[in-house]
């Protein structure tokens, strides 16, 4: 290829290795008159994006530039992994901006948790990390729920400008945007990609009706997520897909829980009292006396206690300590994974995570 060809629809600059990264093309389709990356060509023939991810130095270049425009700036998170689809620094760079908030994956929650409860919550929380969003909308791109919203409030929010979709991966931007394209599409003929003028910007500008665009950029990876660490096998067992049924777990003090291989949460002291988690169900939690976890771990980790499977390549495990009072509800938060719900009684609680995994405590969102 010749070194510094750019993709006609986006600006990214053409590469043959990495399906994951901006700009890439299979060699076969390097023969073609003005090539457009993977992503473009998707766009322009079937009205779909795919995934692509960025270096994080990159992507905050990105943001800083999006900071520097006049436009609305659409955070989308993932609702059951808020913490962990944070954009590190985003208050830094987009203070200025619009910004349009979406929690995604409503769907994963039990429908006895109140809506407006999760509204103001997820409000509250990104005013905690200085964010003023002007609008809050939860919806499920996968399920198609509130996209009506969604498409409303970023016309209302837009007012004539441009709408940029930023987020970490796997917060569902794409299954997001492809529902927008899908529900505007109707009728609307080929959608065409361009890119932005004179910028490269690694970006995509997704002109929608008359005078609207969409601009899609490639998603930040964060490495402090379980889910970042796992085989796309394992990814399939602990990305939850569908409602989550609570476990609940009744246990004396002494007594341990392992979240397959990937977590172990040891309930030390206290009085005997529920614990409630809120992980995929498919997720295999093992009980287990306090006394024989070590054993139980060494010996069955990859088999019984799986994922990750025997041959995965992930940190050390490191013990946290928490330490709650009685009647503070709190959510021990494992980014990636799910939660634990604690607090009922006091508790010293031990949990165990990879080296480089955060283990968050906040009071309870449900
Ligand atoms: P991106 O990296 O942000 O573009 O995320 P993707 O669109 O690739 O989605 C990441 C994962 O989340 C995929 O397995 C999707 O099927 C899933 N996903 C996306 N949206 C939803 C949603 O609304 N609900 C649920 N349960 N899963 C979703």
């Amino acid at each position: 290829m010749t070194e510094g060809t750019r993709c006609e629809g986006c600006g990214a600059l053409l590469q043959t290795e990495d399906p994951a990264r901006p700009g890439y093309v299979p060699e076969s389709a390097l023969e073609r008159e003005n090539p457009v990356c993977r992503r473009c060509f998707r766009i322009r023939h079937y009205n779909e994006v795919a995934r692509v991810e960025q270096d994080p130095d990159l992507y905050l270049q990105l943001l800083r530039r999006i900071g520097q425009t006049d436009s609305l700036v659409v955070l989308v998170t993932d609702l059951f992994d808020f913490a962990g689809s944070w954009i590190p620094g985003i208050q830094q760079y987009l203070a200025r901006n619009d910004l349009l908030l979406l929690a995604n994956k409503i769907d994963l929650f039990p429908k006895s948790v109140k809506r407006n409860r999760l509204r103001e919550w997820v409000r509250r929380s990104a005013e905690k990390l200085g964010l003023r969003p002007v609008g809050v909308v939860l919806c499920s791109a996968a399920k198609g729920f509130h996209i009506d919203e969604v498409i409303d409030a970023i016309e209302r929010h837009r007012r004539g400008r441009d709408a940029y979709v930023v987020g970490t991966t796997n917060v569902g931007k794409s299954t997001l945007i492809n529902r927008i394209l899908r529900e505007e599409g109707e009728g609307g003929g080929e959608i065409t990609t361009s890119p932005y003028p004179g910028t490269t910007l690694d970006v995509i500008r997704i002109p929608l009706e008359e005078g609207r665009a969409l601009i899609d950029t490639p998603g930040i990876v964060r490495r402090d997520r379980l889910s970042e660490w796992v085989s796309p096998e394992d990814l399939r067992v602990i990305v939850p897909r569908r409602e989550i049924h609570p476990r609940v777990y009744q246990l004396n003090d002494r007594q341990t829980l392992f979240f397959g291989g990937l977590v172990r949460f040891d309930f030390v002291k206290g009085p005997r009292q529920p614990f409630v988690c809120y992980v995929s169900n498919d997720l295999y939690i093992h009980r287990t006396k306090w006394e024989k976890a070590d054993e139980v771990y060494s010996r069955h980790r990859g088999e019984l206690l799986s994922p990750p499977s025997e041959s995965a390549d992930l940190p050390e495990m490191e013990r946290r300590e928490f330490r709650l009072a009685e009647g503070e509800k709190k959510d021990l938060v494992i980014p990636g994974l799910g939660w634990i719900v604690a607090g009922k009684k006091e508790a010293e609680i031990h949990v165990w995570a990879p080296r480089g995994i955060p283990v968050e405590v906040r009071p309870a969102i449900i």
